[in-house]
Order: C-alpha cells, then sequence, then structure tokens
C-alpha cells in the first residue's frame, strides 16, 4: 500500500483517479480548491486548500510517497481560447506545478504525475484537419495556440529537470480530451462532448443545436477509464514520457453530433455559429504508448458517448425536479 497525493481530487480526472488508487487499496489523500462537484471523491482525506498557497503545499505533502497532479485553471474551448483567462490559467497552474515539485521534493515524495495536454503541440502541425501530427516527438520548434498549452509545455519541462537535478521519478502525459461522467457539463468550462450532449439532452426532437465553426474540425475524444488505466499503466511502467494519452479515433466535431444524436434518437438541425474552436485538426499518436506500455485504448468513441449522454441526461433530469421542488421554475438556470 502506498501513500498517494491527489492534487485536482474535486474535478473530473481526480476524482476518478481516487476511485481506482482506492480501488487498488492505497491510502490517499485528496486536495482541491473545491468540493467534489458530483461524487465526493472515497479519499482518505479530502484537504480543501488552495495548492497555489505554499503553506497549503507544504502540509499535504507529508508522508506521501507519490503525487497525482491533475490540479490546473482550466476548462474547453469557451475558456482557454477566448484569451479572456490568459493570466490565470498561466499563473495558477504554474504556481500549483511549482509548489507541488518543490515541497513535496523537499519532504521526500519519490514519484509525480504530472498530466499534460495535446494542447503543447504547435498549431503548424495541426492545420491540416485530416492529417495533424501530434507525434510525441513533434512538441519542438514550440509553438502552442494557446497560454494554456505553453503553461503545460514549461511544466512539462519543470517535471523533467526536477527529475534530472533531484532524482525523482517523473511520469508525464499528453491527455486529448477526455470526457465522461462527473465531468463538467455546464457553465462555460465544459468541453465539446459534454456540451454536445447537453445541447441533445436540451433540444425538442426536430429542433435546432449551435455548433461553433463549421464543425469540420477534427478531434479525438477518450473515454475516463481508459484515461485512468492508461495513467496507472505509465506510473507502474519504467517509461518517463512524455506520452500521449488519447484516443486515435478522429472525428469531425459534425460528426460527434450527428453520434450524439443517434443516441439520443432527435434529428435536430444543426447551425453554424462563430465561437472560439482552436487548432483544425487533432488526434492522438498512439505508436509510442503502445511501443513503451505494450498497450493503447481500444474503447470506439460511441461506447463512451453513449454512457456520457446518459449520465449528462440523467443530471439535467435531477436539475429539473429540483428546480420543481423548490417552486423555481423560469426563477432559474443550470447555465
Ligand atoms: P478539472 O477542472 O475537472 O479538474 C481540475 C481541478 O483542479 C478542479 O477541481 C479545480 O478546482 C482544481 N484546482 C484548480 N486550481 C486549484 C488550486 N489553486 N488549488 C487546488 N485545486 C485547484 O479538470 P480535469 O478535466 O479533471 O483535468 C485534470 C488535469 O488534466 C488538468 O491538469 C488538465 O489540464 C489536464 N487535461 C485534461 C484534459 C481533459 O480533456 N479533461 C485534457 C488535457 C489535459
Amino acid at each position: 500500500m502506498k501513500k498517494v497525493l491527489v492534487n485536482g481530487a474535486g474535478g473530473f480526472i481526480g476524482g476518478h483517479m481516487v476511485k481506482r488508487l482506492k480501488a487498488e487499496g492505497h491510502w490517499v489523500r485528496a486536495v482541491d480548491i473545491k468540493s467534489h462537484e458530483f461524487a465526493a471523491p472515497p479519499a482518505d482525506e479530502f484537504i480543501l486548500g488552495d495548492l497555489r498557497d505554499q503553506n497549503v503545499v507544504r502540509e499535504v505533502v507529508e508522508n506521501i510517497d507519490e503525487v497525482y497532479q491533475f490540479a490546473a485553471d482550466m476548462g474547453g474551448a469557451g475558456y482557454i481560447f477566448t484569451g479572456k483567462h490568459d493570466a490565470d490559467v498561466m499563473h495558477n497552474s504554474a504556481t500549483i506545478n511549482l509548489n507541488t515539485l518543490h515541497f513535496g521534493t523537499k519532504a521526500g515524495v519519490r514519484k509525480f504525475f504530472y498530466s499534460s495536454s495535446a494542447c503543447m503541440y504547435p498549431e503548424y502541425n495541426q492545420k491540416d484537419r485530416l492529417n495533424p501530427n501530434c507525434s510525441e516527438d513533434s512538441a519542438y520548434p514550440a509553438a502552442p495556440d494557446s497560454e494554456y498549452g505553453w503553461e503545460k509545455l514549461f511544466s512539462e519541462r519543470l517535471y523533467f529537470a526536477y527529475m534530472r537535478n533531484y532524482g525523482v521519478e517523473i511520469r508525464v502525459a499528453r491527455f486529448h480530451n477526455i470526457f465522461g461522467p462527473e465531468g463538467t457539463w455546464t457553465g462555460g468550462r465544459e468541453k465539446a462532448p459534454a456540451a454536445m450532449c447537453r445541447k441533445v439532452v436540451e433540444a425538442e426532437d426536430g429542433g435546432e443545436i449551435e455548433i461553433w465553426g463549421d464543425g469540420e474540425q477534427t478531434r479525438s475524444f477518450l473515454y475516463i477509464d481508459e484515461c485512468i488505466e492508461g495513467v496507472r499503466r505509465l506510473m507502474e511502467s519504467d517509461f518517463t514520457g512524455p506520452v500521449n494519452i488519447g484516443s486515435a479515433e478522429m472525428v469531425t466535431i459534425n460528426q460527434l453530433a450527428q453520434m450524439v444524436m443517434k443516441i439520443a434518437g432527435k434529428s435536430l438541425t444543426v447551425k453554424h455559429i462563430p465561437g472560439p474552436l482552436g487548432v483544425r485538426g487533432r488526434n492522438s499518436d498512439n505508436r509510442l504508448i503502445a511501443e513503451k506500455l505494450g498497450w493503447k485504448p481500444s474503447w470506439p468513441l460511441c461506447k463512451g458517448l453513449e454512457v456520457n449522454y446518459r449520465w449528462i441526461e440523467s443530471q439535467f433530469k435531477l436539475f429539473q425536479a429540483e428546480l420543481h421542488t423548490s417552486s423555481l421554475v423560469g426563477a432559474g438556470s443550470y447555465k
């Protein structure tokens, strides 16, 4: 049994990781600036604390063997690509990573997992929507299209600098669009699969949904259980990364919309409107993970989407029922 710290455990991936680590029998301390929105993670300790605060970090890394660092100031395209949150995103996430490594290393933590993102890949390799290049060795010369991506790149380098200079073990994964139940589905920080499911849940059959841009931009989406499996395998392997953890099933956003409509059994018109978009094409290149870990994600997108759609549908119904019982119909909004 290891003593594990999960930073960002009040969030989507961190919350799922706590469940997995507990199921494996580890002792888990969880930290987040907020409680989990949907399900309290079954941690041995849950500490509400701001990881930008050195005093908080100094305490939470005490007596810990391994750290999973998921805490970040982040969201989907509507949060990352408007430019309105750039300073906060860079300052907050970099401070969390600086504190975690500095105080963790001092306290004797032996191993760190860091959750980087495909957003660190250069924009120039992601202009051809049908042939994006996101192989791990294509990261340089660096040219991410967002400050979020630049911070991820800086922090990747920071973790590996600690590995070289302080002898700690480091594992770095570059996640590609992780989705699934207990992820943000409304409020402005939600990502494409959750936003699409919500829009389709809300729409009446025969109605209309809006999509940012022409919908021909490509992406791949990985179901949460596969992400957690990949991270655990990476942590138990000898490979440091950075390595992509993502799906290689590339679809257009229009195709994503059609898949969700099919799951819902609804026929909807798509209206294309201007909005923040990100790169033109992106897909996970899974050659390195297959080579180094002898494993790669295999769930088809439609399988995870079905689970996610049903969960968002249930959340929506729950919200409506709550509104009804508190007689607030028409007076409130979950958005
Ligand atoms: P999330 O927003 O659900 O979780 C991040 C958590 O960090 C939140 O609960 C938030 O409250 C917490 N946090 C932020 N600032 C904090 C602070 N100062 N102190 C303490 N806690 C703080 O995001 P997620 O989807 O679970 O992502 C986890 C990690 O994976 C992030 O680092 C993210 O950048 C990375 N990532 C995620 C995806 C994805 O598709 N979800 C893709 C690429 C990379």
